[in-house]
């Protein structure tokens, strides 16, 4: 019987017979990693054989037995030891009028994918970190596996699409009242008297939707490159919230959504993501967002009953460009006159409604103020008194909640870090897919797609 001394013997004279013993400890691991590769491919081809083999002939959609069946049909499967070659039955279901492998979908593997589920994971996890070229290389470095920039981006497409299906479930589930039980059963229990806080924005992506065609196109004028917005938002709850040692807060556990597909599917994911994060057991509901009215709207429909808070640094920026239009922008003048409301705005009670007061009882002294600058008063007085109910900043921080939406924004700049990146090929869809699939992995399901990350080992 072989035991574990007598297999590090035996790798380590495989190693000493490649000359590899006096190198540094990267060059050994790399030596010890190559020379058991193909042990390891053939234990991994045994096992998956036995698998292959125990399955039975009953179909994967609806059990029914196989009829037609035909045996030893071969197939090759990429793994991160090297290909892996077995052999399983095909038969015809009766039922779905479908023919199938049963073995494969109990193996966990794809009709047209060529890699092993663990290469999957690593296709789809490296593309979300970088464009497929550079994660082509990083993966035969992290792994010693070759895997080519396109088929990386075929199979993270492929994931992509998986996560978009799941996702479009969930959207589905919030369309009736048993649906969203389901999404609110998958909560975890919540603290008492829990707030939830969800902060919502949107930032631009820009695509090519012509591939190829650029030149053609400028030539007939027309511009190649388009702008499109990508929805944004993030759920958490307040006791998820703690500050750095540095001070700076980070949150311990958060969801998000993010999608170009429109304001409508926001808010159904939206409102998915918040049902499984507790939704209904939350005492307090908190929406943040900028002045944008479409945030405000969908806050309204899907949030009844929250508190709707404008972002505080917005609010403030309005004054500033005020006190500008007003006093001349950056003079002192200006800045003499923004400080009390900002002040007030902070921290007295109701301090929104003073402001407003006082730039009121400044644009009746008319003729203070030329036409420009009257304009400039009517403007920002609308913007204050659209949202005086959303400025209760005092309240805010004796409560200890948040006064902005800042976790929003580092979110949309977490997304554009990797999607505003060069040299990727991603179509319209393609992007979609992208989003979809990055948005499941910071939920924290990524093992919904790859079962096998679910295990600690
Ligand atoms: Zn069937």
């Amino acid at each position: 019987m072989v035991v574990e001394a007598d297999m590090a013997e035996w790798i380590y004279a495989q190693v000493e017979a490649l000359g590899a013993v006096d190198q540094d400890m990267g060059r050994l691991e790399k030596a010890v990693d190559a020379v058991t590769r193909e042990v390891r491919r053939r234990v991994l081809e045994r096992l998956t054989q036995a698998a292959a083999t125990r399955e039975e002939f009953g179909c994967p959609t609806c059990g029914e037995m196989l009829s037609v069946v035909r045996h030893r049909q071969g197939r090759t499967v990429e793994s991160g030891f090297g290909p892996v070659r077995f052999e399983r039955s095909y038969g015809f279901c009766p039922h779905c009028g479908h023919y199938c492998f049963p073995a494969d979908v109990a193996l966990g593997l794809h009709e047209r994918a060529q890699s092993s589920p663990r290469v999957q994971e690593v296709c789809a996890l490296m593309t979300l970190q970088a464009p497929a070229g550079q994660a082509s290389e990083d993966v035969q470095r992290l792994t010693g596996l070759t895997i080519s920039a396109s088929t990386l981006h075929r199979e993270a497409c492929r994931q992509g699409e998986r996560a978009l299906k799941l996702r479009q479930k969930q959207e589905q589930l919030t369309a009736t009242a048993d649906g969203v039980a389901v999404l609110a059963g998958r909560a975890p229990r919540l603290p008492q008297h829990s707030t939830m806080v969800i902060e919502i924005d949107a930032w631009n992506i820009r695509e090519r939707d012509h591939w190829g065609q650029t030149e053609a196109r400028r030539k007939a004028g027309e511009e190649s490159e388009r702008w499109h917005w990508v929805y944004t938002a993030t759920v958490f709850r307040l006791d998820q919230r703690a500050t750095k040692q540095s001070g700076r807060p980070v949150i311990t556990d958060r969801g998000y959504v993010a999608t170009r597909q429109g304001l409508e599917s926001l808010k159904r994911q939206l409102y998915a993501e918040a049902l499984q994060r507790g939704l209904l057991q939350a005492e307090t509901v908190l929406v943040l967002g900028d002045g944008a009215v479409w945030i405000w709207n969908l806050a309204a429909d899907t949030f009844e009953h929250a508190t709707q808070r404008l972002d505080l640094f917005h609010a403030k920026e309005h004054l500033w460009t005020l006190a500008g239009d007003l006093y001349g922008r950056g003079s002192p003048e200006a800045e003499a006159w923004v400080r009390p409301y900002l002040r007030w705005l902070e921290q007295r009670k109701d301090g929104a409604l003073d402001v407003i007061r006082s730039i009121e009882d400044l644009q009746r002294t008319l003729n203070a103020f030329d036409e420009k600058q009257q304009k400039a008063l009517a403007r920002e007085l609308a913007y204050l008194t659209e949202h005086k109910d959303r400025m209760d900043y005092k309240q805010a921080r004796k409560q200890g909640q948040p006064s902005g939406s800042g976790a929003i924004e580092s979110t949309c700049s977490q997304y554009q870090r990797r999607f505003k990146l060069t040299g990727q090929f991603w179509s319209l869809a393609g992007d979609e897919a992208l989003l979809a699939l990055d948005t499941l992995h910071r939920n924290g399901r990524w093992h919904l797609l790859f079962p096998h990350s679910a295990d600690r080992s």
